[in-house]
């Protein structure tokens, strides 16, 4: 592992100073309130300034609507966005989407799209898992019929994040359910606004605003269909897989776990602790900080963090869930009753922020692929053990 610094240029200097500027700017309290009460994952008004500045997808050329940053410019914007907290899920599944749309998608319709989806107006979620289970993604039930250039799709999907800030879905749907189930599978870039397909707000304990989305009859012209009938699982891989983790550059300046969002939680959890402690007093009246069984336990939940900054791979997403919700549980102990004030109750822990990493870490061992699953994964995929094969399970196939 190369530890060495990376010296920052003049130039790079100012571009760090104007995006914390920018950032400092547009995220204001406002936007984090949004963010609490709606829990969506986007605000209109800060994706739109950052896709005015080319900065949704700022390594594309100026011209396409980028801003031609260099891998440290880009490194720097991305660490800032996560200091700011700026909330980029949606823009998570709009990147996701966008892999896959620009390699199957008409050429007419790439052309028409990107401009669109770099300035912010166009953005995608991810329109996968159905009511009949999300793990085994292949088995899809939303039916998709052809008639004439139009096809027409019955049938829900469950958990399609985003939908509702959305202009289109990348959606499986089942074009034969006679073949195998991987070559029956058909994707589409769904209009969201086309008549018969009806959002519904889903609110998860952990504050998050996701959704289950109603088809009935609904007409999609062929012209948004990705790639070939039935060809849909090859139309998917790419973008499952970077959902997965894979392709991220090899340069030492990406991330090295999927999850480090979640390890970033942890550490604010575990910070907003030692400055507890350092306030508050036990009964004898000797400081808590000063407690060696304290400082011991929340010295072993940063080495967790490190630990977690540093698993690549499959394995990155299991232990960054599982190392985040084990450390929350053991801050919630450590601190006690006060760890579970939410933010805007009195006495609130730095604004409650182990009550809200508490609930929100839950979901992490499930969106994206449950860690069951991804431990199901390692096994096959990195340690070569043969694939599970259990009477009447599912199986997640890659
Ligand atoms: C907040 C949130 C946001 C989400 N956002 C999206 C989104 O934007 N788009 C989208 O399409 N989906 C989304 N999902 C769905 C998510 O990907 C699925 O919930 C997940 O893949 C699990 O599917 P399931 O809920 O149907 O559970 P099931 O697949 O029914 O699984 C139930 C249980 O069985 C276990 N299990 C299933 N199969 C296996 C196996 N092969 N081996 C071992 N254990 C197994 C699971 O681990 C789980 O514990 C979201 C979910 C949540 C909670």
């Amino acid at each position: 592992m190369d530890f060495s610094t990376v010296q920052l240029t003049g130039e790079q200097q100012h571009f760090k100073q104007e995006v914390t500027a920018l950032l400092g700017e547009i995220v204001t309290e406002d936007v984090r309130e949004h963010e609490r009460r709606t829990g969506d994952g986007f605000n209109e008004d800060v994706h739109l300034a950052l896709g005015r500045r080319g900065l949704l997808f700022p390594e594309w050329p100026v011209e396409e609507g980028g801003a031609a940053l260099d891998r440290i410019c880009q490194r720097l914007l991305d660490l800032e966005i996560a200091r700011h907290r700026v909330p980029m899920v949606t823009h998570s599944t709009t990147r996701l989407v966008w892999a896959g749309v620009s390699l199957s998608a008409r050429p007419e319709l790439v052309a028409e799209l990107k401009p669109e989806v770099a300035a912010g107006r166009v953005r995608f979620c991810l329109g996968y898992s159905d009511p009949e289970g999300g793990s085994d993604i292949a088995n899809a039930h939303l039916r998709a019929v052809r008639d004439g250039d139009e096809w027409v799709l019955n049938g829900a999907k469950l958990w399609t994040t985003g939908a509702h800030n959305c202009q289109y879905t990348f959606l499986i749907t089942r074009t034969d359910p006679e073949a195998p189930k991987h070559r029956g599978l058909t994707m589409f870039l769904v209009p969201l606004d086309s008549p018969g397909l009806d959002i519904q707000a889903i609110r998860t304990y952990g504050g998050e605003r996701t959704n289950a989305v109603y088809y009935s009859d609904v007409h999609v012209s062929d012209q948004y269909r990705l790639g070939e009938v039935d060809g849909g699982w090859a139309v998917l891989r790419g973008p499952l897989d970077a959902e997965h983790g894979s392709g991220r550059p090899d340069d030492g300046l990406a991330d090295v776990s999927m999850s480090v969002s979640w390890t970033r939680h942890l550490e604010a959890a575990i910070d907003a602790a030692a400055r507890w402690a350092k306030r508050t007093t036990r009964p004898d009246g000797s400081l808590v900080a000063d407690d060696p069984a304290f400082l011991d336990r929340l010295g072993a939940l940063l080495v967790e963090t490190e630990a977690s900054r540093v698993t690549p791979g499959l394995m990155g997403r299991v232990k960054g869930s599982l190392s985040y919700i084990a450390g929350i549980a053991e801050l919630i102990d450590l601190v006690g009753t006060e760890a579970l004030l939410a933010h805007g109750a009195e006495g609130a822990l730095d604004d409650g922020v182990i009550e809200e990493a508490h609930r929100f870490a839950q979901g992490t061992a499930t969106y994206g692929g449950t860690t069951e699953v991804f431990k199901n994964m390692i096994a096959q995929h990195v340690l070569g053990l043969p694939r599970l094969s259990l009477p009447g399970s599912k199986s997640y196939v890659r």
